[in-house]
């Protein structure tokens, strides 16, 4: 498959490594010049748990500059950047290109919907765990899995072409008609952590040593899933705090994405995240205070950066 991967930082470089690594053609998508430069120069670095080693023939270029059609797209900016870069890798979507977004939070079917008919989209959930350490290096520790659906399709020809293609790489993906649930458990996930987080400046850790930190988060936690219900989908509450604790305990030192933008005087994801929560709970006719009010907190934060 010729697969371009718009977005090619943490998330981004992992896959595209990877999807090389296993013999697609791949081409990297991205605005940062330095980055891009050093993967055309000397391939990109991988570290991982077991090894640490330079993957090469990876293509890297600005969005615009892409050459063709992909078979693949895949997009991997933060939430805040899906649009412009969509817009500025438009001549690189053609009639057959399938367009998938494994990003975090909620309303990304709908912004890539904006820019791909409805069925060449698919949507997905990702749990694999990336950082980038500086250009052209990016490390991963742990494991993760890949979860992915059409749109429109469900369980399509393209969708089960993706997964296989994925899965092939190592990435442990599948076709799942469940995939909102894994959507939604993430959110409120990273609801709870990231949004707690980046509000107090703890680490996870920090969060799950006081009292208020472990309350606040089961209160972020069941709002998420009350909106989700509402919009049918079936979460597991227990797994969802199971989840939570777990990172808490294991985690200690992490500091989720969010809490590293505001360290580093970046937007954060919010609005794809509590923003979106708080406006399918409206639409819904439900209160969720303690997103309305970490929502508020975030844009108070950015609003001074
Ligand atoms: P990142 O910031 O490391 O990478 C985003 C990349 O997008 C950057 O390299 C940036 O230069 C690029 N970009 C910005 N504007 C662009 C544009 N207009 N055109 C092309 N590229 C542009 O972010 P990440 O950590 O890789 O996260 C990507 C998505 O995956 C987010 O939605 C995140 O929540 C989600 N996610 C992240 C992780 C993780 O562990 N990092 C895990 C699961 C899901």
């Amino acid at each position: 498959m010729n697969i371009s991967i718009l977005g090619a930082g943490a998330m981004g470089s992992l896959f595209g490594g990877l999807l090389a690594e296993s013999g697609q053609k791949v081409r990297l998508l991205d605005i940062d010049e330095r980055h891009l430069e050093a993967i055309r120069r000397q391939g990109l670095r991988l570290e991982t748990d077991s090894s640490d080693r330079r993957i090469d023939g990876l293509a890297a270029c600005r969005p615009e500059q892409a050459p063709g059609h992909a078979d693949l797209l895949l997009v991997f900016t933060k939430t805040l950047h899906t649009e412009p870069a969509l817009r500025s890798a438009a001549g690189h979507i053609g009639a057959q290109t399938l367009v998938l977004t494994l990003q975090n939070g909620l309303g990304n079917a709908e912004a890539v919907s904006r820019h791909v008919a409805r069925e060449r989209v698919l949507i997905g959930m990702t749990n694999w765990p990336a950082d980038l350490l500086g250009p052209g290096h990016v490390r991963s520790h742990g494991e993760g899995v890949v979860r992915v659906l059409g749109l429109e399709g469900g369980a399509s020809r393209g969708a089960s072409q993706v997964a296989q293609v994925l899965d092939g790489a190592g990435l442990q993906c599948r076709v799942d008609r469940d995939v909102w649930t894994s959507i939604w458990e993430k959110v409120a996930f990273n609801a709870a952590l990231n949004s707690l987080c980046a509000a107090s400046g703890c680490t996870v850790g920090q969060l799950g040593a006081a009292p208020e930190g472990v309350a606040l988060a089961r209160h972020m936690v069941l709002e998420v899933l009350a909106v989700a219900r509402a919009a049918g989908v079936a979460v597991d509450e227990q797994r969802c705090l199971d989840s939570v604790a777990f990172a808490m305990a294991n985690h200690r030192d992490h500091k989720p994405s969010m809490l590293q933008d505001v360290l580093a005087g970046r937007a954060t994801e919010i609005g794809a995240i509590n923003g979106e929560v708080l406006a399918r709970a409206r639409q819904a006719g439900i209160a969720v205070p303690h997103t309305e009010t970490l929502l508020g907190l975030l844009r108070l934060i950015e609003a001074r950066m």
